[in-house]
């Protein structure tokens, strides 16, 4: 077991037992092989992710949305179904769970680092950067300046807990923060600026176009887990922190399936409204239904906890 599988096995288990500190102290060894870190002050009390959050019981019959979608009745106003949270997905509610004080300033700090990464390394190829590409590049270049110890700690763990926490509850497609894409399997799509695998998703993208006749393209190819946490960062910063208003229009990092597959199109021409509802009502969406490409990950009734998506064509099951 190498020093990640460990911290991440720890991360798992024992550290939500031991209140996190033990994953705080591995998380410091495990980091020994980029930079050689001062353990905390003694009785510092290291900031978690869960430090002060409620409990969170996604069995809740507001939370799995298997109740409702079952047909059960919505509860109290102040209780919101889980398929409201869905549909007005892009607001707070008072159970969502939000980032407080340090955390806050972490998530900050380290969405503004990953965007100078992005300016630096490029946009297409930072969908395909992994995490240890990442901690080079930073490295390597003053304007982005090496992650503080406090910002790797805080990326750590929001790759490492658990999303049902505050309300996403997709699969988890990659689970090791150094996952990486082999550059061989992917294509990059002419004038999109974005990659797809090669096999299947390259095949249905380029059998979509033909049928459409070229009034579709592809809007995000593949996505690595260091694309995702930049995207899933950003949007918690617009958030103020609200880790659960976040995830229902954005898969946390490691659980997009835009690392292994899954793409999203657009109509030519339309901006911004190929990413609302409003995709739903095209000429071209209608067309991909009627032709039998409607395999769409993000339904209306998901139960992923994510909005409705009708742009993501879905690839795996
Ligand atoms: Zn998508």
């Amino acid at each position: 077991m190498n020093r990640r599988t460990l911290i991440k096995a720890m991360s798992y288990g024992a550290a939500s037992v031991l209140g996190g500190h033990l994953s705080w102290r591995l998380a410091e060894s495990w980091r020994a092989g980029y930079e050689l870190p001062p353990l905390p002050e003694p009785g510092t009390e290291p900031p978690t992710l869960l430090a002060g959050a409620p409990p969170a019981d996604p069995t809740a019959d507001e939370g799995s949305g298997v109740s409702e979608l079952a047909g059960a009745p919505h509860g109290d106003r102040n209780r919101p179904s889980y398929l409201e949270k869905i549909r007005d997905f892009d607001r707070s509610y008072s159970d969502d769970y939000l980032l407080e004080g340090v955390q806050l300033e972490l998530l900050a700090s380290a969405a503004r680092r990953l965007t100078r990464v992005q300016r630096v390394f490029g946009h297409g190829n930072f969908n395909l950067l992994s995490f240890d590409g990442m901690l080079q590049v930073s490295r390597r270049y003053s304007s982005i300046g090496t992650f503080t110890r406090r910002e790797l700690d805080f990326l750590e763990e929001v790759f490492f807990i658990d999303a049902t926490e505050y309300g996403f509850y997709g699969d988890k497609v990659l689970t090791e923060l150094t996952a990486e894409i082999a550059e061989r399997e992917t294509v990059k799509v002419e004038g999109t600026g974005h990659y797809l695998f090669r096999g299947g998703p390259q095949a249905k993208y380029e059998k979509m176009c033909k049928d459409l006749n070229g009034d579709i393209f592809l809007t995000s190819g593949i996505r690595g887990l260091v694309k995702q946490m930049q995207l899933f960062l950003d949007k918690a910063v617009t958030t103020d922190g609200n880790l659960s208003q976040a995830s229902r229009s954005l898969a946390p990092p490691g659980y997009s399936y835009h690392a292994i597959g899954d793409f999203d199109i657009g109509k030519v021409g339309a901006g911004l409204d190929n990413f609302n509802d409003a995709f739903a009502e095209t000429e071209e969406y209608k067309r991909l239904v009627d032709l039998g490409y409607a395999e769409f990950r993000y339904t209306p009734t998901n139960p992923f906890g994510v909005r409705h998506e009708p742009w993501h064509i879905k690839m795996k099951v």
